[in-house]
């Protein structure tokens, strides 16, 4: 099994899978992500965002982390989701994040570029081993239910993803195609699904030859999944149905006995929901390649 984050990302490049990003606020989110990875016999990323970070603690996530993967010997990783400051990034390289989302989309391009390219400097002069991933274009914000799909996404170009990453130096890139963070009301309730544009992928592999994230992974079409990384998705990330399904569970815990105080008892009913999603997405990002012979 490879060992490293970089060595993970390249075996999946060229098995054509992708390697299923997660994101965790607390410590049963962790166990139950990492343990269905283990279950899967399939490495694993674990991301937090910077209020994720801030809610779980930076170093003790880091130290959760390591101490999973010293006891089980499982290739899991951790990833500063969407961090927005070179401050946050240097906390998180410092406390052994394997990687970091250097998120600065909502600047002008050119903006964008000057400071994804310093903070790739900075945070590899820390640990060059650090894989850093740079974004652009506009794929909304927030992992969580929204009302409406803002009114406008705009796709990345082959022309700037190619620049982007000459000029800054990253590692992998997170284009917007088609994609979008968080979930409509109609996904939940299983009327819509998002829809990807994977002739655009293909054409943005072949400017900028580099490993893709695909952020805003819930609600997302099976086979335009599929489609996208056969076409040179790397990393998929999956956050909203993770959310929904320990939701749910917490609630039909706590609604099956009132009178049930053991939080270990109540738990592990979100536990088990979050380790079924974990599963089935795994599955699906490993079934590309499969697929990609059979047809
Ligand atoms: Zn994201």
């Amino acid at each position: 099994m490879p060992s490293t984050l970089l060595q993970t990302l390249k075996a999946a490049d060229e098995a054509r899978t992708a390697v299923g990003h997660f994101n965790v606020s607390d410590s049963v989110v962790l166990q139950a992500v990492a343990s269905a990875a283990r279950e899967s016999g399939l490495p694993v990323i674990v991301g937090l965002s910077e209020g994720e970070r801030n809610f779980f603690g930076t170093h003790e996530a880091a130290a959760m982390v390591n101490a999973i993967r010293d006891s089980h010997g499982q290739a899991i990783f951790l990833n500063a989701d969407h961090t927005h400051s070179v401050e946050s990034a240097i906390a998180a390289v410092k406390a052994g994040f394997n990687s970091v989302v250097f998120d600065r989309s909502a600047l002008p391009f050119e903006e964008n570029i000057r400071e994804t390219r310093n903070a790739v400097q900075t945070l590899k002069s820390l640990n060059p081993a650090v894989i850093v991933e740079g974004e652009i274009g506009d794929i909304g914000t927030g992992s969580q239910i929204h009302e409406k799909a803002p009114d406008r996404l705009v796709l990345t170009t082959p022309e700037e993803a190619r620049q982007f990453v000459q000029e800054t130096g990253v590692d992998v890139l997170s284009p917007a195609v088609g994609n979008m963070h968080g979930m409509l009301k109609s996904m939940l309730q299983g009327t819509t699904q998002k829809r990807l544009n994977v002739a655009r992928i293909t054409e943005i592999k072949a400017a900028a030859g580099i490993y893709m994230t695909l952020h805003g992974g819930s609600g997302t079409n099976d086979d335009d999944l599929r489609e996208a990384i056969r076409s040179g998705i790397t990393v998929v990330h999956v956050n909203t149905e993770i959310r929904v399904a320990w939701k749910r569970a917490l609630q039909d815990a706590f609604a099956k006995d009132d009178a049930e105080v053991v939080p270990y008892k109540l738990l592990a009913e979100p536990f088990r929901a979050v380790q079924d999603v974990v599963r089935r997405r795994l599955q699906l990002f490993n079934s590309a390649a499969v697929r990609a012979h059979s047809t």
